[in-house]
């Protein structure tokens, strides 16, 4: 026969012990604590298994399980001396939930459950304290009524507020015997009247009610959606935990709180915590009087005057100190801790692993690795990668006040404070006058790509998370609030409204891409802190890890942010963004309008030496390391000019009429740009554009190795590629142009030549692409839309559906759909590998920086990632974690 109850403490353990899933957290943790000798009043957990019987069977519980009860409370009457239902020395328990995660929803605690109109009395006799009698059997009533009965809790609360003013009384302490006695009456009329029966004497009929009030509970609408919301299986179902009652409103030597072993917020080795004198279960939280601290330190560091525990209750709080030492030896965890003082002794209510920040989950992890508690790769293990991200941008000041007028999506995470700006000229120059500047823009574009880049942060109106201005942005390392569909823009008249405010350029506003609020004034911020535990958790995680983690990067700046955060190459150098510089674009334009390859080769002429300095800094910065640099890849349409102005410069500049100009942009014109003339369509198209391009790579090249003697090595990746024989031809282009410049210069230097893996076709044929491609890196992006046949950027409109329904699991372009893709990846890795072993093998995607997709990497063995520089780091310990997960 299945077991169903477990009893603990009192010396005495049915075992199960840590078994979370078969006594839920709470259950597993009273009888660990009372295992290892806490102090822990007895009591009986009904497991889990019991709940999913229970509405297996129709809501009805088995008759086997009333013996098994009566056996549990027979313990906790052997224990205490006290007898259940019995007035002359009564046993009162308390009727707690806990499933395996602490889940909101479930029903509420109910205390002093035992206590009728004759046990009342005798409890009374035997304390010696009328008082704390009836204040116990008034706290149960209304806590019954209102969990159980589920009758409306308004009445009970305001016949004791009448019961107060009537009195002249403001604090609960301040009620007598009588007074509680006399509330008593009311309360039980309150229930007659609203229930239409007497409130039940039968202590029985109390536990029965309660039990099946916690099972009835793990069915309600709350906790249904939560589950729903975080991802736990109705099928867990919930403990009940059946517990003697100890007493903390025994009078001023009784008392109970709450406390964590350290710091939750920031981490320090500090007990922490909040205790009443004379209160019971949750009063603590619900503020009914202001707690007093646990720690002499903390109560004169807030410079309060009621006595810390430390000072009231000297001796308790030593034990306590004893026993948050003992749980974290035991749980080699920081605690969050219940407990209740009776008459002077000291009870353990509660432990579970403490909820913290990320500064103090880096804190407590190298802190308790240093102290021997756990190992260094367990302290990498315990810390969450997605959490860094709050840690290595600015983020404002918790206690500064704000005036929020919007919100919308956390698109790139840090705060930051300026001027609005409507648009990228003017945010560039009005942050070389030296101005903080957020640009304000209805959607961007690449041609922003300048005004992004100088300003502190980016808000727009449309876009989802994967717009490109939140791409832009997270890869950029600015705070970015996207898709705030309540903001009115007048480009025009360089303002916007919302709620009612108009904010013009130059008002001073705050976006925080962490929260999507978006504030007028300015708001102080606080700078990330990347050495200390920071630096040294990163450190462990490099000698765990395998795979390699490089950044997507192509200014320098990004490359020394990308270094400084620890990358180990460049995965990904676009060179489009080089083309939109405003001293280059002319050229680029008469480049893409020219009739002919002796038109182009002029104007790629005058951007030969543009790129080669580009290649040439971030050669230098990178200086030893592998960097990937993509051929142009963008549908040229993105370069074309919009203004007559434009067409203009262009014309003047190439020597030709602005009509024949026109007539060739409109040639240009694309219905579906994305899958149109672009990637390698171009190199195959105009040769001489990636020979230009390849020739400044060689060049700056061979210009950096015999300036610092320290070779880079360049890997030069052709993008779009579906079929073998287009790299070939590319490829050929490549290794042509190497040779030349080689030979001019009289210096080699080793250089690959690899493709990108964005098209469903060549993965397929991954096994004929290595015979020519020494390198593959996963464009995750690319290859997630043209896999799903979704473009990312109309994917906002429905696929918060598609997830909502469970279509896909998560958004397909933040965390890789490993299924899918996933096996295409794998498809592609196996067959590229059995053609050329050694191919190597990347990602480059937005994938590269979500701890998710970095695990699926590190099970099929590829041989790095690349992320955008601020989330090298998150992707350097989420490598760690596959890798110690893998082992
Ligand atoms: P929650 O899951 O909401 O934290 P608990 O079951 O921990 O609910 O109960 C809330 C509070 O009730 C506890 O922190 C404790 O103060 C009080 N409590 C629960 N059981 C007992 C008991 N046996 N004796 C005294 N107080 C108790
Ligand atoms: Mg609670
Ligand atoms: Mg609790």
């Amino acid at each position: 026969m299945t077991q169903y109850v477990y009893r603990f403490g009192g010396g005495l353990s049915d075992g199960g012990q840590g078994d979370k899933n078969l006594l839920g957290g709470k259950g597993a943790n009273l009888d660990g604590m009372a295992s290892i000798g806490l102090p822990v009043p007895p009591g009986f957990t009904i497991t889990t298994a019991m709940c999913t019987r229970y509405y297996e069977d129709g809501q009805v519980f088995p008759e086997s399980l009333k013996a098994e009860v009566a056996n549990g409370i027979a313990h906790i009457e052997g224990v205490t001396g006290k007898k259940f239902g019995v007035a002359a020395d009564p046993l009162l328990v308390s009727v707690r939930s806990g499933a395996r995660a602490s889940m909101p929803g479930m029903m509420d605690t109910v205390l002093n459950l035992g206590l009728n109109d004759e046990t009342v009395v005798g409890l009374a006799a035997i304390s010696g304290d009328d008082r704390f009698a009836w204040d116990s059997y008034r706290r149960f009533i209304q806590m019954y009524s209102d969990v159980v009965l589920e009758l409306d809790h308004g009445a009970f609360e305001e016949a004791l507020e009448i019961a107060k003013e009537d009195k002249g009384f403001t604090l609960d302490t301040e009620m007598s015997a009588t007074d509680w006695q006399a509330l008593v009456a009311k309360y039980k009329a309150i229930v007659a009247d609203q229930w239409g029966k007497p409130f039940p004497q039968d202590v029985h009929e109390q536990l029965w009610g309660a039990v099946g009030a916690v099972f009835g509970s793990w069915q309600s609408e709350r906790a249904k959606v939560y589950r729903r919301l975080n991802d736990i299986p109705a099928s867990w179902g919930t403990a009940v935990n059946v517990q003697a009652m100890v007493f903390g409103n025994m009078g001023d030597t009784s008392a109970t709180g709450v406390a964590f072993t350290r710091d939750p917020s920031k981490g320090d080795r500090a007990y922490y915590g909040e205790f009443l004198i004379n209160a019971q279960g949750e009063d603590v939280v619900a503020g009914i009087r202001t707690p007093q601290y646990l720690t002499k330190a903390a109560r004169e560091a807030a410079g309060a005057k009621p006595l810390s525990m430390e000072e009231a209750m000297p001796e308790v709080y030593g034990q306590l100190a004893k026993v948050f030492d003992l749980l974290e030896t035991h749980y080699r965890d920081m605690q969050d801790i219940e407990f209740t003082v009776e008459r002077g002794h000291l009870w353990m209510l509660q432990t579970r692993a403490g909820k913290r920040t990320a500064k103090a989950a880096l804190k407590i992890a190298v802190d308790m690795a240093n102290e021997g508690l756990i190992t260094r790769e367990e302290a990498v293990a315990r810390v969450d990668p997605a959490a860094l991200d709050q840690l290595l941008h600015p983020t404002l000041d918790p206690n500064a006040p704000r005036d929020v007028i919007a919100k919308g999506l956390p698109a790139s995470p840090g705060a930051a404070s300026g001027i609005a700006v409507f648009d990228s000229d003017t945010a560039e120059h009005r942050a070389e006058l030296g101005d903080a500047v957020i640009l304000v823009r209805t959607e961007t574009s690449p041609e922003d790509i300048h005004g992004m880049h100088a300003a502190k942060g980016i808000l727009t109106a449309r876009g989802g998370m994967t717009s490109h201005a939140a791409v832009v942005a997270r890869g950029m390392g600015r705070p970015c609030v996207s898709g705030v569909g309540s903001l009115a823009i007048d480009a025009k008249a360089k303002s916007f409204r919302v709620a009612g405010r108009e904010v013009r350029e130059g008002d001073i506003i705050t976006i925080d891409g962490s929260t999507g609020e978006v504030m007028v004034g300015s708001v102080a911020t606080v700078e990330p802190e990347l050495a200390g535990d920071f630096g040294v958790l990163m450190e462990w995680a490099d000698k765990v890890r395998r795979l390699k983690v490089r950044a997507n990067a192509e200014t320098p700046l990004d490359c020394k942010v990308a270094r400084g955060f620890g990358a180990e190459g460049i995965g990904l150098c676009r060179t489009e963004h080089m083309f939109f510089d405003a001293a280059r674009i002319t050229a680029v334009r008469q480049m893409i309008l020219a009739e002919d390859e002796k038109g182009r080769r002029t104007a790629l002429d005058k951007l030969l030496p543009e790129q080669r300095g580009d290649f040439a800094q971030i050669f230098e910065i990178m200086a030893g390391l592998p960097v990937t640099i993509r051929l142009l890849d963008p549908p040229l349409h993105e370069f074309l000019p919009h203004a007559e102005e434009e067409f203009n410069e262009v014309a003047e500049a190439a020597g030709v009429g602005v009509d024949a100009l026109k007539r060739r942009a409109a040639e240009l014109h694309e219905f579906n740009p994305m899958l149109g003339h672009r990637g390698c369509r171009l190199g195959v198209t105009y040769p001489e554009i990636y020979e230009m391009q390849a020739r400044a790579i060689f060049e700056a090249a061979v210009e950096v190795a015999e300036k610092s003697g320290a070779a880079p090595i360049p890997e030069v990746m052709v993008p779009l590629v579906a079929t073998r024989r287009e790299l070939e031809l590319m490829k050929d282009v490549i290794d042509r142009t190497a040779k030349a410049v080689f030979a001019e210069k009289g210096r080699t230097i080793d250089y690959l030549v690899g493709t990108m893996i964005e098209l469903p076709r060549a993965a397929l044929k991954a096994g004929e692409i290595a015979e020519v491609g020494e390198f593959f890196s996963f464009g995750t992006n690319d290859l997630t839309q043209t896999t799903l046949g979704v473009s990312r950027d109309d994917a906002g409109r429905f696929l918060t559906t598609y997830v909502d329904k469970g279509i896909y699991a998560r958004d397909p372009f933040v965390s890789l759909d490993v299924e899918g893709v996933g096996e295409l990846i794998e498809i592609a890795a196996e067959r590229g590998r059995k053609t050329r072993p050694n191919v190597k093998l990347g990602i480059c995607g937005e994938h590269g920086g979500d701890p998710a997709s970095i695990a699926f990497c590190e099970t099929i063995g590829l041989d790095y990632v690349s992320a955008s520089p601020y989330r090298v780091p998150i992707a350097r310990l989420a490598a760690a974690q596959a890798a110690l997960k893998k082992a």
